[in-house]
């Protein structure tokens, strides 16, 4: 396994696996590797020769208020995790690599797949997350990238990225793995401490009762969903949003039909964590 900082390096050591003939899959991460990130590896091995994975923390993507000096990183845990997987090339840029120093005149713009779920609560998320994965993607030029269910919404705007700038790269999306109790797994679980990680499952038990009172009839949710929010919100618990929402634009749906697929999605704050969590499900 090779680890590099620099594009060049990153460029040259892709371009000589594509000159053998080797399918190349990448694996964008930010560090502080879990089970989700290695689900994500093992899928992209079953699909390519060789891996690619990016540790690289984005400052595009976190506001003001967000985590960004407190997010958890462990490079020396994260490198024996890709070696031990089989991993081939890990790029460990640093910001001045990725963004450089000069002046900035483009910027990306999404439209209304933007505007609902985390899109809608966390301004300018998506554009630093499409920014960066533009980048990585002209930088390393993989064939197919793996990304998780877990941010559903990421998956889908970068697919629409890549069919409107013409990227040639397959994209999969990998299922979301979860801890025994039902919790996504998610860097950000480190910040739970004992008894927030106790309740921490609370969230996805709602949503399953959710997707259960809906399959077994419910068409017009709203009411159970608020009831969730509540219960939620007594275990202590702030809600940021839950709500059923269309599978393509992720605009949010109060009238549900008979066998049609739908996203459940959540967000909500525990402590200094911000959980989110999905189930797609047909009605
Ligand atoms: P992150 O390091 O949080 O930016 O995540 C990197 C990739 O791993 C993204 O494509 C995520 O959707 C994916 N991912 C994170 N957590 C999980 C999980 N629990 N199950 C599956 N994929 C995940």
């Amino acid at each position: 396994m090779k680890v590099v900082k620099t594009i060049e390096e990153i460029r040259q050591e892709v371009r000589f696996l594509k000159e053998k003939g080797r399918k190349v899959a990448f694996v964008p991460t930010m560090g502080a590797l879990h089970d989700g990130h290695l689900s994500l590896i093992r899928l992209a091995r079953e699909l390519a020769d060789d891996i690619v994975v990016s540790i690289y923390v984005n400052p595009e993507q976190f506001g003001p208020n967000d985590d960004l000096d407190s997010y958890p990183s462990n490079l020396k845990d994260d490198l024996a995790f890709c070696e031990e997987e089989g991993v081939s090339l890990v790029f460990t840029p640093d910001t001045k690599i990725i963004y450089g120093d000069e002046k900035k005149y483009f910027k990306i713009e999404i439209d209304e797949l933007n505007t609902h779920l985390d899109g809608g609560s966390r301004p300018g998320y998506f554009q630093g997350i499409t920014l960066v994965v533009n980048k990585l993607f002209n930088i390393v030029e993989p064939d197919l990238a793996v990304f998780g269910q877990k941010d559903y919404q990421q998956f889908q705007i970068i697919q629409q990225m890549v069919y409107e700038f013409n990227h040639d790269i397959e994209l999969i999306m990998a299922p979301i793995k979860r801890a025994d109790d039902g919790l996504a797994l998610s860097s950000r679980n480190a910040y739970l401490n004992e008894k927030e990680r106790a309740l921490a499952p609370l969230l996805y038990q709602g949503m399953q009762r959710v997707v259960k009172a809906i399959q077994d009839g419910l068409l017009k949710p709203e009411s159970l969903l608020k009831e969730v929010q509540k219960d939620l919100e007594a275990k202590s618990f702030k809600n940021d949003y839950l709500g059923v929402f269309s599978m393509d634009k992720m605009a949010p749906v109060t009238s549900l039909q008979k066998g049609k697929r739908y996203l459940l999605a959540g967000a909500v704050y525990l402590g200094k964590a911000r959980l989110i969590d999905n189930i797609i499900f047909e009605c």
